[in-house]
């Protein structure tokens, strides 16, 4: 059975220099005080050239993989000697003009033809609303009729999404849509399922997000796999918890309707691990890429699959974490054989700042305990000293 226990596998990619700067970076965003004060002036700090450089030489140089696809290559060559993979993530937000779509499409579409190369790119992802306006995608979600340019509009979104699908397709590469809002996911949804549909007949080459901690997902999922079975698709399936929660709760009380999150956090990951065990069932027609820190949730499906007898590199099946997140399990899982790529950000310092926060604000103490980031460095940075000791 598969341990996480192992700091020397979990961390061998890293120098002692860099674990110390890893253990630095984590004892200071530990520190609520010090993250709540520094994030009035994140934006700011960005733009100046000294406060920019601080940035990148630290928390964007642990969270992210470089400007451009170019400077991430020697991110995934890297990760690439410990067997992991990548995932090039564009992390530019907010973005709402057609012109900022069409480019990020392009962007997309230059993360596919990295892909291409070799294997260490083995999944794209996109952002829909880096595709769309996000008022428009809720219109539609919505079902409320649209007008003639909104129905425009919308056929270039669709056009987007075809295309980096298709590409994905020809190119015998693969491609997932990260989950976002509820109040959009209806029109994700439709979409790729439609594409789902086109493409994935022979292999899982289009993957939609399937976040639990939504109380209806585990149906949805079911429904999406009895329609693969019936008309003879492969389910791709991104499974993750949800990232969105407060927002989603704020929402559902002030439009009161009923909130769409789990009444708790083990709804939530009883209804992760019924997901597992349901696509681990119906392996024949599913792939799955599981993106989660949690290692319960990583054992669980370790676990099923040997049960199952489901090979540990079979290709149906991934596990997923952030680039500076959980190593413990990326690293480890690799070193055991198992499938592992590693959401890898990037794009200009400024454009990928509330990234940056919010894996700061993640990492904060929870009521004084030291963050388990930290926790794991430490343990071996003590285990370095005492094996150069003796
Ligand atoms: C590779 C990767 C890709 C991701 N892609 C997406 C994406 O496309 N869309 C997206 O929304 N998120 C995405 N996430 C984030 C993910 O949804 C989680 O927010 C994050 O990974 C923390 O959950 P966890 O499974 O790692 O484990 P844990 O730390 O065990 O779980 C924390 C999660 O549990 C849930 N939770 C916590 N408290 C409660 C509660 N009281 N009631 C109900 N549920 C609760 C929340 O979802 C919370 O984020 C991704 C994460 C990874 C690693």
């Amino acid at each position: 059975m598969i341990s996480f226990d192992n700091t020397e596998t979990a961390f061998k990619h890293k120098s002692n220099n860099e674990l110390s700067k890893a253990w630095w970076l984590f004892k200071f965003i530990g520190n609520n005080k010090l993250v709540a004060l520094s994030k009035p002036f994140a934006a700011l700090a960005a733009r100046i050239g000294p406060t920019r450089w601080l940035i990148q030489e630290t928390i964007y140089a642990h969270f992210c993989g470089g400007t451009s696809i170019r400077t991430c290559e020697k991110t995934i060559a890297h990760l690439a000697e410990y067997n992991v993979g990548t995932i090039l993530d564009y992390s530019v937000e907010g973005k709402e003009s057609e012109a900022d779509f069409d480019h990020t499409c392009d962007e997309i579409e230059a993360t596919q033809n990295r892909a291409l190369l070799d294997d260490n790119v083995p999944f794209c992802v996109f952002k829909l609303t880096g595709l769309a306006r996000f008022a428009l995608l809720e219109k539609v979600s919505s079902d409320a009729a649209l007008s003639e340019a909104e129905s425009n509009e919308f056929e270039h979104v669709r056009n987007r999404v075809e295309r980096l699908c298709k590409k994905a397709f020809d190119d015998g590469t693969r491609i997932m849509m990260d989950a976002e809002e509820s109040w959009i996911q209806p029109v994700m949804d439709e979409l790729m399922l439609e594409m789902m549909q086109k493409y994935n007949g022979e292999r899982a080459v289009v993957y939609n997000t399937f976040q639990m901690y939504r109380h209806d997902r585990l149906l949805k999922l079911k429904a999406l796999i009895e329609t693969a079975k019936t008309q003879n698709f492969n389910a791709g399936i991104k499974l993750v918890r949800g990232a969105y929660m407060e927002k989603e709760r704020k929402r559902a009380a002030e439009l009161q309707y009923s909130d769409p999150i789990q009444p708790n956090k083990q709804a939530t990951d009883s209804d992760y691990n019924q997901a597992i065990d349901l696509i681990t069932n119906n392996i024949s027609c599913c792939a799955v890429c599981a993106g989660t820190h949690n290692e319960e949730s990583s054992s669980f499906l370790v676990k099923q699959m040997a049960e199952k007898g489901i090979k540990a590199n079979d290709e149906r099946i991934f596990f997923s974490q952030l680039l500076g997140m959980s190593d413990h399990i990326s690293f480890n899982l690799a070193a055991a054989s198992y499938n592992v790529v590693k959401y890898v950000p990037y794009g200009p310092v400024k454009e990928v700042l509330p990234y940056l926060i919010r894996r700061a604000e993640e990492n904060t103490s929870v009521a004084g305990q030291t963050s388990r980031e930290l926790d794991l460095l430490t343990r071996e940075k003590k285990r370095r000293q005492k094996d150069s000791a003796t």
